[in-house]
C-alpha cells in the first residue's frame, strides 16, 4: 500500500523529490510505521487459579432482564416498557442477567457463560455511527467496572477489554487502565498484573501516551501525500503554553524543502505535538487552495475572536512567545483547574475500588448489617463507628478480613 502511494505520487507529481527524500527519512518512517491496534486479537484469561461457583443473592435469583445485541448493537431489552424509546429502556440492558448475541443467549453470573461469548465484529452502520450507550462493548465496559465478586468480575474484565478492543470507540489508556485497577481493587493482582503487560503488548495507545497524537499526525502525512502538498498546517488554540505559542498557527514544509515556509520542527515527529501532552493538531495544508489560516485573538472582555491571517506571511514572524499577559494569566488559571480535574491517581482509585469491593462483599454475605449506600460505609469505616465494629467482627467469623485504611 505504502509503496503503491510513492509510486503514484511520484508518476503525477513534478516536485516528487521532495518527498522523495523524505520518505526515507527515519523520523517520516517512525509515524508512518506506527503499528495500529489488531482488533481481532483477544486476551485469554490465565488459569491463575480454580473459581468457586458465583452464589446468587435473593436480587439476582430474581433477575430476568435479558438484552438484545446484534452485530454488537443492543436492539432491544426484556421486560420492554414500550411507551418509551429504547434508551430509555437502557437500564434494563445495564442490569441485565442474560445477553443474547446475534441468537446466542449468555448469563452473565456464570463465569463459563461469560467466558464463551462469541465476540461480535461490531461491522454495522449502527456500530460506525454514534448510538454508543447502545454497544455492547460500553455496556459491558460499565457492568465489568460495578462488578466485584472474583469469579464474576474477573471473566468480565477480561470480556470488556476484548470487547473495547474489537469496537469503534476510541478508548483512552484510562479505559483500559481502569479494568486493571479493577483486578487489583478485587485483591486480584496476579490477573492485574497479566492484563496490564498484555495491554502494553497489544493496545498502542497502552504503550505509548502520544499514540493518538501521532496516529493523528500520520493521517494527516497520508492526506498531505495524497494532495500532493508538502506543507501541513498547525493549527491555533486560544490558550496555549509558551513553548507552542512560538509554533502555533503556522504553515510549515514537511521536507523542509519548500523554503517559503519554515521546516516542520523535529518534534514533532517524536511526539505528535510540540512536547508529550501537547493538544494542537497538525493538518494537511493545501497553499494553492487556500491562502490564510485562521488564529485566535484576544477581543473584547478578554473573549477568543478568530482572525484570518496571511498564511505566508503569518508563518514566518519570529518564533518568540507573543501572547499577551491575560492570555498567560488565562492559561495558567485553566492549566490548574485542568490538573485538578484530571489528576488520575492509579494507587488512590485502587483504594477506593478496595473499599467498594469489601462492601459489594458485606451486601452480600452480611445483607442485614449493610449500610445503605458506599458512601455511608466510607463514613463508618473511617470514624470506626460502633456499628462497623460489629461488621468487622461478623466477617472475621466469615473468615473475611476488612482492610486496614489510614483516613487522610
Ligand atoms: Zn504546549
Ligand atoms: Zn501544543
Amino acid at each position: 500500500m505504502f509503496k503503491e502511494i510513492i509510486s503514484r505520487f511520484k508518476t503525477n507529481n513534478a516536485n516528487a523529490t521532495n518527498f522523495d527524500v523524505e520518505y526515507n527519512s527515519p523520523r517520516y518512517m517512525n509515524i508512518l510505521k506506527l503499528k495500529e491496534l489488531d482488533k481481532n486479537t483477544v486476551i485469554a484469561v490465565p488459569d491463575f487459579e480454580i473459581m468457586p461457583e458465583h452464589k446468587l443473592t435473593e436480587l439476582e435469583r430474581n433477575n430476568n432482564y435479558t438484552a438484545y445485541y446484534k452485530n454488537g448493537m443492543l436492539y432491544d431489552v426484556s421486560p420492554r416498557d414500550h411507551s418509551v424509546s429504547l434508551d430509555e429502556n437502557r437500564d434494563i440492558a445495564y442490569n441485565a442477567r442474560y445477553i443474547v448475541l446475534d441468537g446466542k443467549k449468555y448469563d452473565l453470573y456464570n463465569s463459563d457463560s461469560i467466558l464463551s461469548i462469541e465476540l461480535p465484529t461490531f461491522k454495522s452502520e449502527e456500530a460506525s455511527f454514534g448510538y454508543v450507550t447502545r454497544n455492547l462493548a460500553y455496556i459491558m465496559n460499565m457492568r465489568a467496572k460495578r462488578t466485584f465478586a472474583p469469579e464474576l468480575a474477573i471473566p468480565l474484565v477480561f470480556q470488556a477489554v476484548n470487547l473495547m478492543i474489537r469496537s469503534d470507540i476510541s478508548w483512552t489508556k484510562k479505559d483500559y487502565m481502569r479494568h486493571v485497577a479493577q483486578l487489583d481493587g478485587i485483591d486480584k493482582p496476579q490477573y492485574a498484573k497479566y492484563l496490564v503487560a498484555q495491554l502494553r503488548n497489544i493496545v498502542p495507545c497502552v504503550a505509548d501516551d502520544n499514540y493518538q497524537k501521532k496516529l493523528y499526525l500520520k493521517r494527516q502525512l497520508e492526506n498531505a501525500r495524497l494532495w500532493h502538498t508538502d506543507l501541513i498546517e498547525m493549527t491555533s488554540l486560544f490558550t496555549t503554553c509558551s513553548e507552542c505559542a512560538k509554533y502555533q498557527s503556522r504553515v510549515y514544509s514537511i521536507s523542509g524543502m519548500d523554503k517559503r515556509f519554515p521546516k516542520l520542527p523535529e518534534q514533532v515527529f517524536e511526539y505528535g505535538g510540540i512536547h508529550p501532552g501537547c493538544t494542537h493538531s497538525f493538518n494537511a495544508f493545501c497553499y494553492d487552495i487556500r491562502k490564510k489560516i485562521m488564529i485566535y485573538t484576544t477581543g473584547q472582555d478578554n473573549e477568543a475572536d478568530i482572525v484570518y491571517v496571511d498564511a505566508l506571511k503569518y508563518s514566518n514572524r519570529p518564533f518568540v512567545d507573543n501572547r499577551t499577559d491575560q492570555e498567560k494569566e488565562h492559561y495558567e488559571k485553566l492549566t490548574k483547574e485542568r490538573e485538578k480535574k484530571h489528576r488520575w491517581d492509579y494507587d488512590s482509585l485502587v483504594k477506593y475500588l478496595r473499599r467498594a469491593s469489601e462492601y459489594d462483599w458485606i451486601c452480600r454475605y452480611l445483607p442485614n448489617m449493610a449500610p445503605k449506600s458506599l458512601g455511608g460505609y466510607t463514613r463508618m469505616k473511617h470514624t470506626n463507628s460502633k456499628n462497623y465494629l460489629k461488621i468487622r467482627e461478623a466477617a472475621m467469623e466469615l473468615n473475611k478480613e476488612l482492610i486496614e485504611e489510614v483516613n487522610e
